[in-house]
């Protein structure tokens, strides 16, 4: 087993960490931005001085190849994201992309033998925090989203990811895109994100694949009045319905699978003005779990909602939603008997967040590694995973490398991963009434 350097991990940490610092412990370094072009600078001149090779898409997603013994070998990459939230940490994505240029480090300076070319990869606006959706260029990649539409995703600004793309002088060659076939294999190593490595004393997380999700749309409708001519037992309050909504889907859901999160996040009420009942409300519903006959169990419980509360017709609609993804079995495999190697403690985990890894499952065999996030925090300044453990994560994700570099051509099979299916349904609007 090999391991890399904690002091050279340390360093790109704090370096990284310089670009897009808020003053606060955290970072905005929304894609494209001038920050999050510092932070690509910093990869590239690093990665040149190794003497990688270093080149970018048409999407200005990038990749420093450094070659293998037998170059006409399908590589093996390691991606993952510079961009953050707004307000967000030093270790969503970057961690990833730190890992990644650690174990290239590694294999140039240790002069690590391996037959294959490893690709250090970052993809471009992961967050969508600037240009939604979240995860666009790796959407665009392996088929999800149409690259023309993406093009016109606007900013609150009203600039375009086509203007931002154009303006970052990072875009490149549609042919240098990853794909299948110039690919054996791809590993993302990221934060946990949530708190449960930490509470289970763990400090590897073997992730088997990313939780299916829905994310329905709810909405309630009544009538507009007076706040203070309307008697109570005259009102039809949309607001008032929608909590009791909000209520029956939570003593609803809780008698499901312990495992079942959900999360009503957004809001909407109409006309929202302090003197008038609200007329209309519409609320989110995302729940994810990782058995499609739970997220059904989900479904009905929705489809049950009274159609009718507190006077207000009650509807729904399906907005989108995502089967579970599983990662590469054999991947999955090396990573847990890697961990398991070196020592350390580990436990199969799903994500409940959403990754570019599970759309690269669909065109070529991936898996993610995961490292614990102190007190489960993540999207947020307090965000924090200890040297130590981006370091064990690194060895692991080293070490994975080149388990998969020593495979037979052709040896790891590309099982199931494709599952990754997401679909929109924004306008199919079910009522019942
Ligand atoms: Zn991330």
């Amino acid at each position: 087993m090999f391991t890399c350097n904690k002091d050279r991990v340390k360093d790109k940490i704090e370096t990284f960490a310089r670009f897009g610092a808020a003053g606060n412990g955290g970072i905005t370094r929304l894609s494209l931005s001038k920050e999050a072009v510092q932070a690509r600078n910093e990869f590239v001149k690093r990665m040149k001085a190794l003497g990688a090779a270093v080149f970018t898409d048409d999407l200005a997603n990038m990749y420093a190849a450094v070659p293998g013994l037998d170059p006409l070998l399908p590589g093996i990459v390691m991606a993952s994201h510079l961009d953050s939230v707004r307000n967000g940490g030093n270790y969503d994505g970057v961690l990833g992309v730190i890992a990644a240029m650690e174990v290239a480090e590694t294999i140039i300076r240790d002069k690590i033998p391996h037959r294959r070319p490893f690709t250090a990869m970052v993809w471009t606006n992961e967050e969508g925090a600037l240009y939604p959706p979240a995860m666009m260029c790796s959407g665009i990649l392996c088929g999800k989203f149409e690259k023309a539409a993406m093009l016109g995703s606007k900013s609150p600004g009203g600039k375009t990811f086509g203007e931002a793309l154009a303006a970052s002088g990072f875009a490149g060659g549609k042919e240098n895109r990853l794909n299948g076939k110039n690919y054996a294999a791809m590993l993302e190593l990221h934060i946990e994100q949530g708190p449960v490595l930490e509470a289970k004393k763990k400090q590897i997380g073997v992730v088997e694949g990313v939780l299916g999700m829905v994310n329905y749309r709810i909405s309630t409708r009544g009538q507009a009045d007076h706040a203070g001519t309307t008697p109570m037992a005259c009102r039809k309050d949309a607001l008032l319905a929608a909590a009791d909504a909000i209520k029956y889907l939570h003593a609803e859901l809780d008698k499901l699978d312990k495992n079942l999160v959900y999360t009503t996040g957004e809001l909407v009420v109409h006309p929202c003005v302090h003197t008038v009942i609200p007329d209309y409300v519409e609320f989110s519903l995302d729940a994810r779990h990782r058995d499609p006959e739970v997220m059904g169990q989900v479904v009905n419980a929705i489809r049950r909602l009274p159609k009718k509360l507190d006077k207000c017709a009650v509807s729904f609609r399906e907005a989108w939603a995502r089967k579970t993804v599983l990662f590469n079995r054999d991947l999955v495999t090396m990573v847990e008997k890697t961990a398991k190697t070196l020592g350390y403690s580990a436990m199969k985990i799903y994500s409940g967040a959403g990754h570019d890894a599970q759309y690269a499952a669909d065109i070529m065999p991936a898996t993610m590694i995961f490292v614990p996030s102190k007190d489960g925090h993540s999207h947020c300044e307090e965000e924090f995973t200890s040297v130590d453990d981006a370091w064990r994560g690194i060895n692991v994700a080293l070490n994975t490398v080149l388990a998969a570099d020593a495979a037979p051509p052709g040896g790891l099979s590309h099982s199931p991963g494709g599952q990754g299916e997401s679909r929109r349904r924004g306008t199919k609007t079910v009522k019942i009434v």
